[in-house]
């Protein structure tokens, strides 16, 4: 399939429709309204109307859309008809949290491998995925043709996992430390942090209680 050039923006919401769709699929529902869509993922239905407009004409006004058409759509779109395999790299709390999650419930991603330097977890298999050493890092991402990368290490540790993760030829960072990593432009670095997301919570609701109490 030709790769459409979509707005950043639109490429973000994909995978909340995506997975509402599964969910209405599962529930045996075939058509979708923008509006029903709209409550579901919380996205205005003028946006959702405009960002699947950039597909074509996937839905008549007024009728709504057909949810197997669309599923089989984004399916290709998300390149959810293949599995991604990627590694995990240090298996503490965090880690084994995402160890233990189901990515391939809504999508087609599988943990394949993690690594670690507690030689009291490595050669073992934690949730079903083996725990090798550092020192196979490079060994097992190119045996595996995995690009693709989970950093659950310390902070301490981050910038030098990142340059070994680097070394091994690894395109796609899930950075889930609070460090700001330093990393080739060729290598996509995607910052979860899960302290500063509830801070800005918490700045937010804070804000607003503030505005309501001055009223
Ligand atoms: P978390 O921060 O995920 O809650 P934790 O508090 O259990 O984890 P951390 O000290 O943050 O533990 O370490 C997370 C994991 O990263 C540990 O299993 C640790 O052995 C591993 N680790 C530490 N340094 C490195 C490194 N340089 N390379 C790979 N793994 C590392």
């Amino acid at each position: 399939m030709d790769r459409i050039k979509i707005p950043k923006a639109t490429a973000k919401r994909l995978p909340l429709y995506y997975r509402y769709l599964i969910i209405l699929n599962e529930e045996g529902k075939d058509k979708v309204s923008s509006t029903e869509l709209s409550e579901a993922v919380q996205v205005d239905s003028a946006s959702i109307r405009r960002d699947f407009s950039y597909f074509g004409a996937l839905g008549k006004r007024g009728y709504g859309y057909d949810v197997k058409n669309l599923l089989s759509f984004f399916k290709k779109i998300l390149n959810q008809d293949t599995l991604t395999n990627v590694a995990l790299v240090g298996v503490g709390n965090l880690g084994r949290a995402l160890l233990n999650y189901n990515f391939k419930r809504s999508n087609n991603i599988r943990i394949s491998c993690a690594f670690d330097i507690n030689k009291e977890i490595t050669g073992r298999i934690l949730s079903g995925v083996p725990v090798y050493d550092m020192k196979d890092l490079k060994q097992q991402l190119s045996d595996q043709q995995i690009s693709i990368a989970i950093l659950t290490v310390p902070s301490t540790a981050a910038q030098k996992t990142t340059d070994e993760m680097v070394d091994a030829g690894v395109k796609g960072i899930m950075n889930f430390t609070p460090i700001r990593l330093s990393a080739p432009a060729s290598v996509r670095v995607q910052n979860v942090d899960l302290a500063t997301e509830l801070q800005t919570l918490i700045y937010f609701l804070d804000s607003e209680k503030q505005k309501n109490d001055e009223l």
